[in-house]
């Protein structure tokens, strides 16, 4: 990958960088209808990045009728499967010689450390990338049993024009978990990103065009989600909103489904995971660093972060130092281009007012905060929060209730495997899940009882390109990354063709 030559030197790069600000349209960058523009803060320091246009309504409409002229001439729905294979091939190519510059421009969007973004983001976007691509000339049809006198089959084909919208706590991967998929199936795509990120998502469309993407066929409005994104979720001319963000918004998504076409709508919401920790755990420490990551990784701003720390008592006052342990060793707030930190900001100032918020009803709520709960000595210039761990909470608290978004861990004592399945499942979100068990019996039964569309058993957040990411309940109804998820973009067409008298 085309990362630093030397180390701390991106600040250095980020001065120097680029950055791109208007939409992109029919395969070219162009400013807002309205003219208007809006400003993309650095969550570290407070600081501009950049100015974007502000796209609405009108700009939707324009990206609408690219995308449908783009897909009725078959220029890409009708394109040779390998040769749309090469072109999403090529393009997860350059979006890879391009690795530092996506790596600066999230990490300055929404503050993440850069080097999560080099080991993490940008490797799983180019596997998702080349996944998707290979799959193209994978998607088949079936033929029926009939009579010798009937022919009939079923065949797959893109729904047509299809809106992303995205939020901010992966702004480069979210978004290509969203287009690679309905790229590759031959769709035409309106991208929404989240106005706390919209910088990377236009990198990316200049890439797709440069790789051979044809025009109209990747377009891409920034704006706000009460004008850009519910203009794009009503449109009559899209057949399909693949939205991720939080399950308020994604409520919306279904009603204006309903209140315009009946567009397909999936899908990908908030959660509140829980992750258990059984007495017979063989190795407390590991279980600590694994639940440490699923909180505090990427400061906590994962929809499936195991929030509810679920532990069996006799195991309560040792896994609390391990995981203190942890918190302190390993998420360390600092400046997030700096290629040793290990935590950086929240995304903005007014998320991390929401955190400290959550923090401040979990101390009232009568829950023991033991570490952080606060912005970090030091850090005040920036949207940061310390990583925090609250012990002794009840899962009817607030803090165990709602979907916090930030490095606010929740411990919950349980008496053994029976509770902490109750507790579990006690949520009206069902993400993800994960338990620490050398108990095998006891690591299956979980699969199957807890609620949640992903679980893992004696690690967290592990998976790859194979298994469906999605949840139950209201994390969502959609599916990402697996065969499932190119498939979700596609519909099916019965043929019934009489070859007999
Ligand atoms: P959000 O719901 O506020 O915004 C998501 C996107 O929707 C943004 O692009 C926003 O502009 C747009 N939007 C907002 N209001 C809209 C409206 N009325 N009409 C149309 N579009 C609208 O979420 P967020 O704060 O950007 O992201 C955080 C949330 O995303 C968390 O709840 C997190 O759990 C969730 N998330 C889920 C997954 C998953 O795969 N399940 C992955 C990442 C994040």
């Amino acid at each position: 990958m085309n990362i630093a030559p030397s180390k701390n030197s991106w600040h250095d790069r980020a001065a120097k960088l680029s950055v791109e600000g208007r939409l992109f349209i029919d395969g070219d960058f162009r400013e807002a209808v309205s003219g208007t523009k809006f400003e993309t803060v650095n969550p570290a320091d407070d600081s501009i990045i950049a100015a974007v246009s502000r796209g609405d309504g009108a700009d939707i409409d324009l990206a609408v009728a690219s995308a449908r002229k783009a897909f009725k001439s078959g220029v890409w729905s009708r394109m040779a499967p390998r040769a749309r294979m090469a072109v999403m091939l090529r393009f997860a190519d350059l979006v890879e010689n391009h690795a530092g510059e996506f790596a600066m421009l999230d990490t300055l969007d929404m503050g993440k450390p850069i080097q999560e973004m080099l080991t993490v983001d940008i490797p799983l976007a180019l596997t998702c990338l080349r996944f998707t691509a290979e799959c193209i000339d994978k998607i088949e049809g079936t033929v029926g049993a009939t009579t010798s006198d009937v022919l009939s089959y079923v065949i797959r084909q893109p729904l047509g024009v299809v809106g992303c919208i995205v939020p901010w706590n992966y702004p480069l991967l979210m978004t290509v978990w969203k287009i690679a998929p309905a790229l590759s199936a031959g769709n035409c795509v309106v991208l929404k990103p989240a106005e706390q990120s919209p910088l990377s998502a236009l990198l990316l469309a200049r890439l797709f065009m440069e790789a051979g993407g044809p025009a109209g066929v990747l377009n891409v409005v920034n704006g706000f989600g009460a004008e850009a994104g519910k203009a794009l979720a009503l449109h009559d001319g899209v057949d399909k909103i693949a939205f991720t963000g939080s399950a308020e918004v994604g409520k919306l998504m279904l009603i204006y489904a309903g209140q315009s076409n009946m567009k397909k709508v999936a899908t990908e919401c908030g959660g509140k995971s829980p992750h258990i920790i059984l007495a017979d755990t063989e190795n407390l420490e590991k279980a600590a660093w694994w639940a440490a990551m699923g909180i505090f990784g990427n400061q906590g701003e994962v929809c499936c972060a195991g929030s509810r720390i679920i532990v069996e008592k006799s195991v309560v006052p040792d896994f609390i130092d391990a995981l203190s342990a942890q918190a302190k060793s390993g998420y360390v707030p600092g400046d997030p281009l700096d290629e040793t930190t290990t935590m950086g900001p929240l995304v903005t100032r007014e998320q991390q007012q929401r955190v400290l918020n959550y923090i401040d009803i979990g101390r009232r709520g009568g829950a023991d905060c033991i570490l952080g709960g606060g912005v970090p000595d030091g850090l005040e210039h920036g949207a940061y929060v310390a990583p925090t761990i609250f012990a002794g909470v009840d899962n009817s608290m607030t803090i165990a209730r709602e979907e916090i978004f930030g490095p606010v861990a929740s411990i919950i004592p349980v008496s053994g495997y029976d509770e902490a399945i109750a507790v579990a499942n006690d949520s009206p979100f069902g993400l993800a899940a994960g338990i620490w068990t050398s108990d095998l019996g006891k690591a299956h039964r979980f699969a199957r009882d807890v609620e949640a569309g992903m679980v893992y058993v004696n690690s967290y957040m592990n998976g790859d390109m194979q298994l469906p990411f999605g949840g139950w309940k209201e994390s969502g109804n959609g599916r990402d990354k697996c065969m499932d998820a190119i498939l979700s973009y596609t519909q099916s067409k019965g043929v019934w063709v009489t070859v007999g008298e």
